[in-house]
């Protein structure tokens, strides 16, 4: 039959297309649906960092592996992602914020990670123009990196192709079919049928959306959240620069152009699907920037665009099996599906076709206790 395949994937994001590679690696004769064209969701509008400071455990360890697969992933995959290790500096500016920072420090080393509380002084060393006015110090892992979120995507997806996967795009996902609890296929708004027992909601923000066509309740909800990119300039500093405070923000310079992208979580939280950019936060961000690096103030903002987070209740993704049998699930990414991807996709595969657990997937489950959380948001 035509259009018939050993798994299916909803949705051409990072994580679907991460996921795809590696079932296409094992032998999977895989297809990815995507309603509108690769990395028109969340992924293409995120602003490329990677980190592995958290304070969960199972992130951590997954994290681990995204940096070891995306360093690898240069030779791998055979195309330039624009893979860059120049850390990511934690700012404290006050002493709740340094306590919280050094609980986690403690969670990391575990796992042998090089991060480390800096005092002003050497923060600065690393950020030569940081402005130093209120600030206690910062923890920095040089590890931590930034990758660039279309080259990545495209990457699995030349390869899917190349093991002779299928991508459709412009065609949503309107029915999931299921017979005596088990997945057998789906059918699309271009009236096409597809046929599988395997279907993998990656559909990030409109996860739950894709659980209603099934009747089950995935508990992802959608918030807005805006960037910014300027004009390129001469290299000023190598990392993520993360400032948590109620009226901070985080940016990074793109080593490879120059150009400063960057973002800040709004307080309050902006549910919905809306993806409306806002006067506030094209006069709001270019000044929180400015206050950490002055040198910032006259550097030109090229664009600004907005995206949705995919929210779950704990700040941490759901993975993995669900009660229909062959419905599996890679979302809620809160924020960290690019960094989570490479690890995330390998995982879930791994676990789909071979039973196998390469990593703590099942602290990720759909059935577990949502009441924990994450504490570096
Ligand atoms: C401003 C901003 C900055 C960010 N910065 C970072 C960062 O620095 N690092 C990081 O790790 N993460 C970051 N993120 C988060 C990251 O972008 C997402 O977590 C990640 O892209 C999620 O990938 P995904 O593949 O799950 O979802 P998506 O990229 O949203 O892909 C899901 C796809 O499913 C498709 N789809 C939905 N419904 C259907 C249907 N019915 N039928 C067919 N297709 C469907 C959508 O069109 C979409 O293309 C940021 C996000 C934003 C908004």
């Amino acid at each position: 039959m035509k259009n018939n395949f050993d798994a299916i994937i909803i949705g051409a994001g990072v994580v679907g297309a991460a996921t795809g590679y590696y079932l296409a690696q094992l032998g999977l004769k895989i297809a990815i649906i995507e309603k509108d064209y690769p990395t028109a969701g969340s992924t293409g509008r995120c602003i490329g960092g990677v980190r592995q400071q958290f304070a969960h455990p199972p992130t951590i360890q997954l994290m681990i592996q995204s940096v070891k697969l995306l360093k690898e992933y240069q030779e791998e995959l055979k195309w330039d992602i624009e893979w860059y290790q120049g850390g990511y500096l934690f700012l404290a500016h006050s002493e709740e914020k340094k306590e919280s920072y050094l609980k986690a420090i403690r969670i990391q080393k575990e796992f042998n990670l090089p991060v480390n509380f800096l005092s002003p002084e050497e923060c600065q060393k690393i950020v030569p123009d940081l402005n130093l006015e209120g600030l206690i110090g910062g923890v920095f892992c040089p590890t931590d990196g930034q990758v660039n979120p279309f080259k990545l995507t495209f990457s699995y997806l030349k390869e899917i192709k190349r093991k002779k996967g299928k991508i459709y795009t412009f065609q949503k996902v309107v029915e999931i079919k299921v017979k005596h609890s088990q997945i057998i296929g789906l059918k699309t708004d271009k009236n096409e049928y597809f046929s599988s027992p395997i279907i993998i909601n990656c559909a990030g923000p409109y996860a739950k959306e894709i659980g209603k066509l099934v009747n089950l309740e995935i508990p992802v909800e959608p918030e807005r959240h805006e960037a910014i990119v300027t004009e390129k300039i001469e290299p000023l500093f190598p990392c993520m620069i993360v400032d948590y405070r109620e009226d901070g923000c985080y940016f990074v310079q793109k080593y490879k152009t120059g150009n400063i992208i960057g973002c800040y979580t709004p307080i309050p939280n902006i549910p919905g699907y809306s993806l409306d950019s806002s006067f506030e936060f094209f006069i709001e961000m270019p000044r929180r920037m400015a206050r950490l690096i002055p040198k910032l103030k006259d550097v030109k903002i090229l664009r600004q665009w907005a995206g949705s987070y995919e929210m779950t209740p704990d700040g941490n993704p759901i993975v993995g099996e669900t009660p229909i049998k062959g419905f599996y699930l890679n979302c809620g990414m809160c924020g960290h599906g690019l960094m989570f991807a490479p690890a995330i996709g390998k995982a879930l595969a791994y676990y789909i076709v071979k039973k196998e657990y390469l990593l703590p997937l099942q602290d990720f489950s759909l059935f577990r206790d949502f009441s924990k959380k994450e504490i570096m948001k």
